[in-house]
């Protein structure tokens, strides 16, 4: 079985479809870790989008934002203004949607989905600390998670050896391997597929091959002119139309 991990679509539609026109024919299943809405321009779409295809989704903390769960006042005023907009344009089906997605951590087969941690929700996960700490607590051997946006990951192995998964390649398409260790846990970031903070403005996705024992990392240009006009008649503030190119 291979499954496509998607996370952070963000309401951008066209780097959805890009994503998605790669990953053709190289899935099974499609699973999302949430934040399918917020900062983009499409939240309908892409929520319909991912409903469709995915087998499993949790919520993120901009789709419990929009969908009036919490309020957003820990939000910068750029997000702020995009939860706003993001509710007064959504249907109403998309909202109920939005609303009943289960909290992570889910189980997926064999494997488990967060959006932040498997003990909080909401958590960043980026320093080497934080990875060691959550880590250790993990109970199954490979997690995947969301919400910082920065494609990639850590492992730690019985024996206590910790490391991060290096990407680099600059090439579209696939861009690393990581065979996955007997004995050893991973936490593996797919990236963000609407708006990466990692300095690569690309989407990001991940296919995990289960009898490969394999991770397979993605990126791919999309038509960003597109989204960022869509951003412009929305109105959308101008610091989230201009980040998207700088992948920050
Ligand atoms: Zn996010």
């Amino acid at each position: 079985m291979r499954y496509l991990i998607l996370s952070d679509p963000h309401a951008n539609l066209e780097a959805l479809e890009k994503s998605l026109e790669l990953a053709q024919g190289k899935y099974d299943k499609a699973v999302c870790l949430g934040d399918l809405v917020g900062y983009g321009p499409d939240p309908n779409a892409v929520v319909e989008r991912v409903r469709k295809i995915a087998i499993a989704v949790i919520r993120g903390n901009h789709d419990k934002a929009c969908a009036g769960i919490t309020d957003a006042s820990e939000f910068n005023i750029f997000a702020r203004l995009a939860v706003a907009w993001t509710r007064s344009i959504l249907t109403l089906e998309n909202l109920t949607y939005l609303r009943q997605l289960p909290a992570g951590p889910a189980k997926v087969d064999d494997f488990g989905i967060v959006h932040g941690s498997e003990e909080d929700e909401d958590e960043y996960v980026l320093s080497a600390e934080e990875a060691v700490r959550v880590l250790r607590a993990q109970h199954m051997p490979l997690v995947f998670f969301g919400h910082t946006h920065h494609q990639g990951g850590f492992c730690l192995s019985d024996a206590g050896a910790f490391s991060g998964v290096p990407l680099s390649a600059m090439q579209d398409g696939l861009v690393t391997n990581v065979p996955l260790r007997d004995g050893v846990r991973y936490l593996i970031n797919p990236g963000s597929v609407g708006q990466p903070r990692d300095g690569d403005w690309r989407a990001a996705f991940a296919i995990f091959d289960e009898t490969a024992r394999m991770v397979e990392f993605y990126r791919t240009g999309y038509n960003l002119s597109l989204t960022q006009e869509k951003m412009v008649s929305a109105s959308l503030p101008d610091p989230l139309i201009h980040r998207l190119e700088f992948g920050r």
